[in-house]
Parts: C-alpha cells; sequence; structure tokens
C-alpha cells in the first residue's frame, strides 16, 4: 500500500487540476492520496467526481495557522486536517477569512515588489493563478516570468523569504484555535512538515506538546524538507505525546520540484487516520 497524505492542486498553488493530480497519484502507483489544498475545500468535488477506480482520495485541506510568540512575531505553522465537515460553519468562515487575507497580503507584496522595481503586477498574479487561492508561489512564477529570478525556488530563498524586505505576513488562525475547530468539524488534525527550517523558524517541543493538548492528533514526521535527525526527532516526539504519524510528499505539481509519493504514510497509521475522522468519508471504490 503506498499513501501519500498531502498534496496541492490549481485549486490553490499546485499546477495540476484535481482530476490531473489524481492521474498522477495513479501513474505514481499510489494506492491512497489526499487532496490538501491550502485553506479551501473547493477541490473536493472535482476530486470525487474524476477519481480512477481503484484510487482512494482522502479529502483534507492544510489551514494557514500561526504559533505566537511573546515579544517577536509569530511562527508560521501549517495543520494539515482530514474527514471534517466541509459545511462546519466555524471552520468555513475561518477558511473565508483566511483566503481573504491571502489576497490582501498578495497584492502588498505586489506592490512592495513593484516599488523596489520588479516588474510584476497583482492583476498578472491573480489572473495567472486561474481562480486557485493566490500564494507566494503565484507571485514567484510572476518574478521568475518576469526575469527577476531563474527559479521558483530562488524567489523563495530571497525576494519572498520571510526575511526579505518585501515580506508581508498574513493574520493566520492560532493553531490551537484551528485545532479545536478541526476537531469541532469532526476532523483529524495532523502538524504539517513542523521541522522544515527552510520555510523560516520553527517552533520547539513546548509548542507541539501543547499543540498536543489541545487535540492535535498526529505529526508528519516523513516531509522532503526534514532531515533524517528531524524526522527521528518528530518519531520520537510522536511516540512520547500519542501522536499519530504521517508522511508525505507535499507535491505542488512543477511548482516544487518535489515528485508525488516522495514520502509516503504507514497503513496502520492511515488505519487510525480514517477511524478518527468522522465528519466526512473518503471516496473509494
Ligand atoms: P504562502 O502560503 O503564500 O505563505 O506560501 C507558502 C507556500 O509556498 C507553501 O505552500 C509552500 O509549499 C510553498 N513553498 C515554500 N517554499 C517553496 C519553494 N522553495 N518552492 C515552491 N514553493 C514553495
Ligand atoms: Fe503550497
Ligand atoms: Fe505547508
Ligand atoms: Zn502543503
Amino acid at each position: 500500500m503506498l499513501i501519500d497524505l498531502h498534496t496541492h492542486s490549481s485549486v490553490s498553488d499546485g499546477t495540476e487540476t484535481p482530476a490531473t493530480l489524481l492521474a498522477t497519484a495513479q501513474a505514481a502507483g499510489l494506492d491512497v492520496v489526499a487532496i490538501t489544498d491550502h485553506d479551501t475545500t473547493d477541490g473536493w468535488a472535482p476530486a470525487e467526481a474524476s477519481r480512477p477506480r481503484g484510487l482512494t482520495v482522502i479529502p483534507g485541506m492544510e489551514l494557514s495557522c500561526r504559533w505566537l510568540v511573546d515579544g517577536d512575531r509569530p511562527i508560521s505553522v501549517h495543520l494539515l486536517a482530514y474527514l471534517f465537515d466541509p459545511e462546519h460553519p466555524g471552520l468555513m468562515s475561518e477558511r473565508t477569512r483566511l483566503r481573504e487575507e491571502r489576497l490582501g497580503r498578495g497584492e502588498r507584496i505586489a506592490i512592495a515588489l513593484a516599488e523596489a522595481g520588479y516588474p510584476v503586477t497583482w492583476e498578472r498574479i491573480v489572473e495567472a493563478s486561474e481562480g486557485g487561492v493566490v500564494g507566494r508561489p503565484h507571485i514567484a512564477r510572476a518574478l521568475v516570468e518576469a526575469g527577476a529570478v531563474d527559479s521558483v525556488d530562488h524567489a523563495f530563498a530571497t525576494l519572498l523569504h520571510p526575511r526579505s524586505p518585501h515580506y508581508v505576513a498574513k493574520i493566520d488562525t492560532e493553531v490551537r484555535e484551528g485545532i479545536a475547530l478541526v476537531r469541532a468539524a469532526g476532523g483529524v488534525p495532523v502538524f504539517a512538515h513542523g521541522l522544515a527550517t527552510k520555510r523560516g523558524r520553527v517552533v520547539g517541543d513546548d509548542a507541539i506538546a501543547a499543540m498536543a493538548a489541545a487535540g492535535l492528533m498526529g505529526l508528519e514526521v516523513d516531509h522532503p524538507d526534514h532531515s533524517p535527525e528531524e524526522r527521528d526527532h518528530l518519531r520520537g516526539l510522536a511516540a512520547d505525546l500519542g501522536l499519530l504519524v504521517t508522511g508525505s510528499s507535499d507535491y505542488h505539481g512543477t511548482n516544487k520540484t518535489t515528485p508525488i509519493a516522495a514520502c509516503t504514510t504507514a497503513p496502520d497509521q492511515l488505519e487510525a487516520l480514517l477511524a478518527a475522522g468522522t465528519g466526512s468519508v473518503p471516496y473509494r471504490d
């Protein structure tokens, strides 16, 4: 059984439509794939409608959250949420707020870049996102198109990095509130790429313990951005805190260099996750 629990489609910042994403998943030999676009469930219906026979699809989302730090900027944390009720009012209004937040923040980054002389426009970035949830990958592509950087990766390492003078933060959901919302909606919250230092600052073990106390159910341990040491550390924490362990690619089509199924989840962990999720059901034969 090959199981990948974290992928993005063009409904957010991946480059493949949900239907193409599922075809890619099946061609890669996956038995189970989760669709986890940022702050939206818009990919669920097209994924259900286009699911190839034999492939199980777990409906999910990656919620943009933050961990507040006394006397410093908040730390960005991503919360994967599986099998929640897509119509739970609290979670629905929070993801709507987050998408609006992304628009305001994206425009401010675009304006800051334009003022600094980079030939990008917010209108072009929104147009190129084709109705998907706008994120820095769309701005990165605009910078590549404009010849300002040679790759999306390069844009993230420089102009779009949290330490860049052009960066603007979003007001993301306080992560314990996010965990509570996902649980209230019958979902399974899993902390995504918790030690991925190349994304910026990461939280400490104390924060992960506090998240577990707030109802977190799993840690994404095997992720392309985690070193072997980071994986070992997270695996130990998951054992100590009684959390599920997941592995996934965080596939974004050609917006990232990672192939689908680059990391995978053990079948027993998937079974536990399926048993815990009560807000919606997987799409399967
Ligand atoms: P945002 O949510 O707008 O802050 O943008 C963060 C998104 O950019 C996340 O979905 C990441 O997966 C993606 N991302 C982070 N680093 C990179 C990179 N080097 N190349 C492509 N996408 C990235
Ligand atoms: Fe993304
Ligand atoms: Fe993420
Ligand atoms: Zn992701």
